[in-house]
């Protein structure tokens, strides 16, 4: 008997194997799109992101606040009320709701770097279940 075709014989069947399984394993699944079309309530903590558009958040502490909420406060010197604060840095006069998780968050040190600085918290575009840096 020829040496090659001893090699080549039970190649020819494990690929045959191959073959079948790989077919049995694509047979037509149920589809099961049961997803609603309809228009989807794009409403999260109160921003309404149905127009698709991102909006600018701050990530404190896994909290993401709009920035539209927040103001920038300039560095200042220690005062009478806090610690001061070398840098620029976001301040909350009213209570901030978190868009990812509805939060509300004080300011935690008004007389200090508030939410933390610019740069330690830069803005990022938020959209719902996502986060980009801008
Ligand atoms: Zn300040």
């Amino acid at each position: 008997m020829n040496k090659n075709l001893l090699l080549i014989l039970p190649l020819g069947v494990f690929l045959l194997i191959g073959i079948f399984y790989f077919n049995s394993k694509t047979d037509p699944t149920p589809s099961e799109t049961t997803e609603d079309s309809g228009p989807k309530n794009m409403v999260q903590h109160g921003v309404d992101f149905s127009n698709g558009q991102s909006v600018d958040v701050i990530d404190y502490e896994g909290n993401y606040l709009l920035v539209s909420k927040l103001r920038v406060g300039d560095s200042h010197p220690p005062h009478a009320t806090g610690p001061g604060c070398g840098d620029k840095h976001w301040h909350a006069d009213d209570p901030v709701t978190a868009v990812n998780n509805g939060k509300v968050l004080s300011d935690p040190l008004a007389g200090g770097c508030g939410f933390g600085t610019l740069s330690e918290r830069p803005a990022m575009m938020y959209f719902p279940h996502e986060l980009l840096a801008e």
